[in-house]
């Protein structure tokens, strides 16, 4: 590091940057603004909008469980963020690459990997929508969760993130990829406030603004701190069947970690899409 750049902890990086949409935040449709929203107080934050001990509650066994049933030893986590999954599956003894477009995000992750539990995560800078320029080899396993997905906002982009994360998969693979129900959103059915993913205590987390292109969130914290997400609202349907597009043959979908959400709309839809 050269001498007039003086960082004094990772908090300090953080700070170099803050979220940025400009003079109208609802026009911001696009899948590269995710790198300009991932930046700043909110990457620091983010681990109070999750709380890792009750989401970790909240999804008990359930990736563990769909990856050992499967034989998986080795995954690709392309959607590392802070970490949360990655270190789960290295706890579990996965060989696991963690793979995320925010610099930041990944930063962040090193650090938790080493504070919970002194993983050293292994760590790729890299674009779902040109992963294999960066993430070599094959895998067995592809996750991508937390509403991940939702951050890329047109169809050729979807089309070219799934085609990689299934080219990166080995003849048998298998991929869990996650999305908030936006249905339910759409339809009114739900305020979009979610129980299993955002628990902390101490954020709020509403849509901020919902059309059929775009949902808005706005997440408050205790300390006065707010930050916003723009997301593509995904539908269940349309996101399997792009899933069956790009040649996944069977996809299993779950609502809440559960085969069936009996009367309640799940807050989360989970694909699990195998590849043969
Ligand atoms: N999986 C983590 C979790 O569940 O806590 C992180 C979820 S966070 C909502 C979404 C992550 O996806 C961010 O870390 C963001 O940088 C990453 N992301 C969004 N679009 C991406 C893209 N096109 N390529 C790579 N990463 C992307």
């Amino acid at each position: 590091m050269s001498e007039d750049v003086q960082v004094d902890s990772t908090s300090e990086f953080f700070r170099l940057h803050e979220q940025e949409f400009g003079d109208d935040p609802i026009a911001v449709r696009e899948s590269d603004h995710y790198a300009q929203e991932y930046v700043g107080g909110i990457v620091d934050k983010w681990d109070d909008l999750i709380d890792w001990q009750r989401r970790a509650e909240g999804e008990g066994r359930f990736f563990v469980d769909q990856l050992t049933s499967r034989g998986v030893t080795r995954v690709l986590d392309a959607a590392t963020g802070t970490g949360f999954h990655s270190v789960q599956l290295a706890e579990a003894g996965f060989d696991t690459i963690s793979a995320d477009g925010s610099p930041q995000m990944l930063a962040k992750a090193f650090r938790n990997g080493l504070e919970h539990g002194g993983h050293l995560l292994r760590l790729v800078h890299a674009d779902w929508r040109s992963l294999k320029r960066d993430v070599h080899g094959e895998f067995d396993a592809v996750i991508c969760l937390g509403n991940s997905f939702t951050h890329l906002f047109s169809e050729h982009d979807r089309r070219k993130a799934l085609a990689e994360f299934y080219s990166v998969l080995k003849h048998d693979g298998v991929l869990i990829i996650d999305q908030r129900n936006y249905d339910a959103l759409l339809d009114g059915k739900t305020t979009g406030k979610s129980t299993y993913y955002y628990c902390g205590e101490e954020v709020n987390a509403v849509p901020d603004h919902v059309d059929e292109g775009l949902a808005r969130y706005k997440y408050t914290f205790d300390d006065g701190g707010e930050y916003f997400l723009n997301m593509y609202p995904l539908r269940r349907d349309y996101l399997r069947g792009l899933l069956r597009d790009v040649g996944f043959q069977r996809i299993e979908t779950f609502g809440d970690f559960q085969e069936t959400a009996g009367d309640r709309e799940p807050d989360f839809y989970i694909h699990v899409a195998e590849k043969s």
